[in-house]
């Protein structure tokens, strides 16, 4: 019975000499998942041995793209928005209710899964510019998608507003059947809760709460904000730090205060979009999520899109590791940030999605860049990281 050997090539799955994890036992093992919300959370912390090496420090990333729903940490935002509104009356299931939400891809695929999980049908608005395989993969698990252009925040048919006013029209509407909920997660604070009460303990479990910084890029806010929250009382030394794509404004805001220069800011309605290949982190506008952990935040760190490809590639060739862009911005940023704190320092970031969300765009371009095989030592990477 192999399930019972000890396994030296498998040792984080050989139970020893826990039945839990032995192959005996019933449907009552504490180890099975109810439905695919057990799959959410709990994620593993891997230690990244190629950044820890090149930087004396230990790097740890958060791999959020084993949440079984949707597969990154938007999972347990779309679990947390779907129970806070179910506890608040306003969904319910089989009526007909249909959650709303604009996105680039990530939360619409949590919320897509978890709603056909609990009796609900999905609405997705989201840019055109977006990477077609997450609306794919949107349509596959039975949700609607309304593509539409990329528009300022400012635009009534940008991709949030657009959601919004989808969810208004179907409640409004006495032929369809149910209510349509705007899950907003920009703005709906279960988002940061969700992190608050389950990654950031995770984090703090996972390292026995000796850590130094934590490192994350921003696009709602959610994750930063709300693993700041948890840690921040529990070790008020640690350094928060966000990592922000080219083009975003929160850079500005965290290192000066303002998002915008007072040229930018009287300037085009252009400036709400981030321009950036990278999807899912950068904005240039402070949201309920990000404003919610803003004051924990203490520094930041501005990522190119090259900087992201060459470390995209060097988490293949070093670690066997294919992530998505938000995912390298953060890994450059990590590196940067344990080079400043020196050896010996314990660094944690996320790594949120999977490579194959981003074949089409991100992972086109990057696996061009330097041709077949080339390598990027770490200097070459960071050289130009601004800070
Ligand atoms: N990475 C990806 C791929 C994402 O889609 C998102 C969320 N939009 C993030 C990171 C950022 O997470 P948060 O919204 O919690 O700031």
């Amino acid at each position: 019975d192999h399930t019972r050997r000890k396994s030296s090539i498998f040792p984080l799955t050989d139970g020893g000499d826990d039945p839990r994890r032995s192959g005996e036992g019933d449907a009552s093992r504490e180890d099975i998942s109810v439905g695919v919300e057990g799959l959410i959370g709990n994620t593993p912390l891997i230690k990244l041995r190629s950044l820890s090496d090149a930087t004396g420090c230990e790097i740890f990333a958060k791999a959020e793209f084993l949440n079984g729903a949707g597969n990154s940490p938007k999972d347990r935002v779309a679990l947390s928005m779907i129970t806070h509104a179910e506890e608040d009356g306003i969904l319910q299931p089989d009526r007909g209710d249909t959650i709303y939400e604009g996105t680039v891809g990530s939360t619409g695929i949590s919320l897509a899964s978890v709603a056909r999980a609990r009796g609900y049908k999905a609405h997705i608005c989201m840019p055109s510019d977006v990477s077609i395989e997450k609306s794919d993969l949107l349509l596959k698990l039975g949700a609607t998608v309304e593509r539409v252009l990329p528009a300022s925040i400012v635009d009534q048919n940008q991709f949030v507003n657009t959601a919004r006013r989808r969810a208004q029209e179907h409640t409004a509407d006495p032929n369809t059947p149910g209510r349509g909920f705007f899950a907003d997660q920009f703005e709906n604070t279960a988002n940061y809760l969700a992190h608050q009460e389950t990654t950031g303990p995770e984090i703090y479990a996972q390292t026995g709460g000796k850590l130094d910084a934590f490192v994350a890029g921003a696009g709602t806010g959610g994750t930063l904000s709300g693993v700041a929250l948890a840690l921040k009382p529990l070790l008020p030394e640690l350094r928060v730090v966000l990592a922000d794509p080219q083009g975003s404004g929160l850079f500005n805001k965290i290192k000066y205060g303002v998002m915008f220069s007072p040229t930018e800011a009287e300037g085009t309605r252009r400036r709400h979009q981030v321009d950036s290949i990278v999807e899912g982190i950068g904005i240039n506008r402070l949201t309920a999520n990000m404003s919610a952990g803003l004051h924990l935040v203490d520094d930041a760190v501005k990522v190119t899109d090259e900087q992201a490809m060459k470390m995209a590639r060097w988490l293949v060739e070093k670690e066997g590791l294919f992530v998505g862009a938000s995912s390298a911005v953060n890994c450059v940023a990590a590196a940067r940030v344990a080079r400043e704190l020196g050896k010996g320092k314990r660094v944690v970031t996320i790594l949120c999605d999977s490579g194959t969300r981003h074949l089409s765009k991100f992972w086109k371009q990057a696996g061009d860049i330097g041709g077949e095989g080339e390598e990027f030592g770490l200097e070459e990477i960071l050289m130009s990281t601004e800070e």
